[in-house]
């Protein structure tokens, strides 16, 4: 028996699977309450009193959006939290080919930089510097997947449906275009930004911890991240100014929304689908996929987006209970069509944290 255990956290996400042999993932752990997903993050971790060594062994971050990850951040600068001394593993979504993406890649870098400007300014770099302290400072194997990947956890597979290896569509190189040209535009009106994005050029970091895709199905690159790492970290000697053009918001804001599209999306069996912030355009692919693998119908599935998107393509799915993360800001968002593929929709809002039993993975 697998246990699911999706935490509380208002708007956001923290979710545990957990199976019989102890082996345990933490899925995203984020939330737009500060402090919020570290609380519920204890929770979960006190839950599981007769874990032989404390704390899951992987973590999976659907995508970097605040509200999914800034309780490993919280738990870093807690000082009462306890060392994660099994966590040596973290699992992403990879970022697919598509046609401008080292240009998407570089730009990204440079505006997430400019707006946050607070430690390294690289997302992905800061996650894995707060786990890696999380863990008492050991050596964590960084592993990016995409469909059709598998990620083992324990005895159990858990399989990667979205992102594929490549998007070619005209949908997202239309959006990655406009947000290209916000961001051209960031360029002109931002000095600070211009020198930015001229010294991301050649960045080993952003190079390393941004992989391409592998070329065979079922292949995947992880690299190892530890102390060599963060003696370096990118561009420590630039402080730009706190005021940020509004230009620069707005390419950020551009280039951070494609991340939902970019999010990544899981199966464990026919027991579980979890996915992440999918994006609507992307929903139908994906769900395409799932029909590919005859996993259409399953007993359980924490709904994209936190219940906020519907698309038709889902009344293809069929769930035994539908569970939605959400607090005060996404509830009056929720969609009432997923009752019509579920035979339950839970709300963590209404139930507070909510543990599921699974049996077929
Ligand atoms: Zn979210």
């Amino acid at each position: 028996m697998m246990h699911l255990r999706l935490a509380d956290v208002s708007d956001g996400l923290c979710a545990e699977l957990r199976f019989p042999d102890g082996a345990a993932a933490q899925v995203d752990c984020g939330s737009a309450i500060s402090g919020a997903a570290a609380d519920a993050w204890l929770r979960i971790l006190a839950a599981n009193p007769t874990t032989p060594s404390f704390g899951p062994d992987t973590f999976i971050l659907t995508h970097l959006h605040t509200d999914h990850y800034n309780g490993v951040l919280d738990a870093t600068n807690s000082p009462s939290f306890p060392r994660l001394a099994n966590l040596r593993r973290v699992v992403t979504a990879g970022v697919p080919r598509t046609p401008d993406r080292s240009m998407f890649l570089r730009a990204a870098f440079a505006a997430s930089f400019r707006v946050l400007g607070s430690d390294s300014g690289h997302m992905r770099y800061d996650f894995l510097k707060a786990v890696h302290q999380l863990n008492g400072g050991q050596c964590i194997s960084f592993r990016q997947v995409f469909q059709n990947d598998t990620v083992e956890v324990g005895g159990a597979r858990l399989q990667c449906i979205w992102p594929p290896r490549e998007i070619d569509d005209s949908r997202f190189a239309r959006s990655l275009e406009k947000a290209l040209a916000k961001f051209d535009a960031a360029l002109e009106a931002d000095p600070f930004l211009r020198e930015i994005h001229e010294r991301v050029e050649g960045q080993p970091h952003l190079q390393g911890l941004e992989m391409e895709p592998a070329g065979a199905e079922s292949e995947s690159r992880s690299i190892e991240f530890g102390e060599d790492d963060l003696r370096s970290p990118p561009l420590e000697d630039i402080t730009p100014p706190r005021t940020v053009p509004p230009e620069t918001k707005q390419a950020n804001k551009a280039l951070t929304d494609l991340a939902n599209q970019l999010s990544l999306a899981l199966r464990a069996g026919t027991s579980l689908l979890i996915w992440g912030d999918v994006g609507e355009p992307r929903l139908r692919p994906a769900i395409e996929f799932l029909r590919s693998v005859n996993a259409i119908d399953v007993d359980c599935m924490v709904a994209p987006h936190h219940g906020t998107y519907w698309n038709p393509a889902l009344l293809n799915l069929r769930s035994g209970s539908t569970l939605i993360s959400h607090g005060p800001k996404l509830l009056p968002k929720y969609k009432h069509e997923w009752a019509e593929i579920s035979g339950a929709v839970r709300s963590t809002h209404l139930e507070g944290d909510i543990c599921v039993q699974l049996w077929h993975w």
